[in-house]
């Protein structure tokens, strides 16, 4: 299989360069050449598939053919060891837990996948990489666990100083090896334009192989289709008794998840519709409804995995729909909530089902009751992208309740924090990477 840049489709590049390289020349973002459905009859068995053997059918069209069916199988049982409970909250609605991996997170999908890639190509040509990774809290913890003590690469984490939760900033910040975080004097959108400036910068493209983490990078993207996949295939059945339409509903900042479900559904895994469930960072949302797409400055909210005013994978979906507006608008639905809603809707859920939600997660669950207020003719899931206790600041104000810290976070709290303060002039961290 090969992969074009959305900016120019008929320059194609093989998996291994696309994934060295992360954004291609033109500042595109790779995309498969085709996204071919299942064999019918996996199509048909859905529902009897493990979750490793879901993943199998669902990488093997993008990769099988570079790694080989042996090596592909491995590193999915590897990267995967953990669970991925779909819970039932009330009628009609489940949880899909992604937050069972080792930082708790959705993330940990796409990182430990990527991780695993790459020290597959870099062990092969024996070269090494560099990794820059952006993150406005869950991308940095998952991508620096992903890459820990992976030989052959070393890791830079940039995250903006001050709007990043303690637990989140603990756990990139303490692992040390080939990780490193650097605390950016800005905002998280000042550390994707340093992480993007940095990628088109001669000099040190000549110095050293840069590569990005981000959820621009193909090696997450194809991971997060498979628990789609999966969930589809356990709510299925139930759904075609009831003769509803199953529908998956996703709390997006950068969009990578929410374009991981499209192209599953381009698979043919039969998910009939989305939500782009947002905070007050709507770009998504209003582009939905209007037409008219304006990135603006990101706005800090309790759902700060999800502040982003760029949304990376924004040209993805274009991509995927031929830039078809109407068409996009058939597959999914925005909604967008404050700070205040997200608490009120902590709140009833708690109190209504018992259910925690974290604050990314209670976007996804609002957003998909009111879709089924209207619709009753559907059914479905939404992600939950992270475990509550990542945010016990908000969540235990919210709920007046008090939290178990899970053993694995707190493993991370007791230990110390390192971190390079650095200015957001990309001339400071431009020095400091050419001398690290
Ligand atoms: C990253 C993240 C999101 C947003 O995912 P995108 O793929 O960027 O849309 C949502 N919730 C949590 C907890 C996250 O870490």
């Amino acid at each position: 299989m090969l992969f074009y840049s959305t900016e120019n489709p008929t320059k194609k590049t093989d998996l291994r360069e696309a994934l060295l390289k992360g954004l291609a020349d033109d500042n595109g973002l790779y995309m498969p050449e085709s996204i071919p459905a299942l064999p019918p009859d996996i199509l048909r068995r859905l529902g009897t598939l493990s979750f490793h053997e879901m993943a199998y059918w669902m990488a093997a069209p993008f990769m099988e053919a570079e790694l080989g069916t042996r090596k592909l199988k491995a590193l999915i049982e590897d990267a995967f060891d953990f669970e991925v409970p779909l819970v039932p909250i009330c009628r009609d609605i489940a949880s899909l837990e992604l937050f069972h991996g080792p930082t708790l997170a959705f993330k940990d999908f796409g990182a430990r996948f990527l991780a695993r890639l790459l020290g597959h190509f870099t062990k092969e040509s024996q070269q090494e990489v560099t990794i820059l990774v952006a993150t406005s809290g869950d991308t940095g913890s998952a991508v620096a666990n992903g890459f820990l003590g992976v030989p052959g690469i070393r890791v830079f984490v940039l995250y903006p100083s001050g709007l990043v939760s303690s637990s989140q900033e603990k756990q990139f910040t303490t692992l040390g090896h080939n990780i490193t975080a650097l605390e950016i004097q800005g905002t998280f959108d000042d550390c994707q334009r340093l992480v993007k400036q940095a990628f088109l910068d001669r000099d040190l493209r000549n110095r050293m192989t840069l590569t990005s983490a981000n959820s621009i990078s193909l090696g997450r993207l194809i991971p997060q289709m498979f628990y789609y996949a999966w969930a589809a295939a356990q709510m299925l059945p139930e759904m075609v008794k009831q003769q509803k339409k199953l529908i998956a509903s996703v709390p997006s900042g950068n969009f990578g998840n929410l374009t991981a479900g499209l192209m599953a559904k381009k698979m043919g895994i039969p998910i009939h519709h989305f939500i782009a469930a947002t905070n007050v960072n709507d770009i998504v949302p209003i582009w939905l409804e209007t037409g008219s797409y304006r990135p603006r400055p990101s706005i800090a909210t309790l759902a700060n995995a999800m502040d982003v005013g760029t949304p990376s994978n924004f040209a993805r979906i274009l991509d995927l729909y031929g830039n078809d507006h109407k068409a996009v608008c058939e597959d999914i639905s925005g909604y967008r909530y404050t700070d205040e809603e997200i608490r009120n809707i902590m709140r009833t859920c708690y109190r209504e089902t018992g259910y925690i939600l974290d604050p990314h997660g209670a976007t996804g669950y609002e957003a998909l009751r009111s879709f089924l207020e209207k619709s009753p003719d559907y059914g479905g899931f939404f992600v939950e992208t992270a475990h509550p206790a990542k945010f016990p600041e908000s969540v235990e104000s919210t709920l007046q309740i008090h939290l178990t810290v899970p053993e694995k976070l707190q493993e991370f709290l007791r230990r110390e924090k390192k971190s390079v303060v650095l200015t957001k002039q990309f001339e400071t961290f431009k020095d400091f990477l050419s001398e690290a």
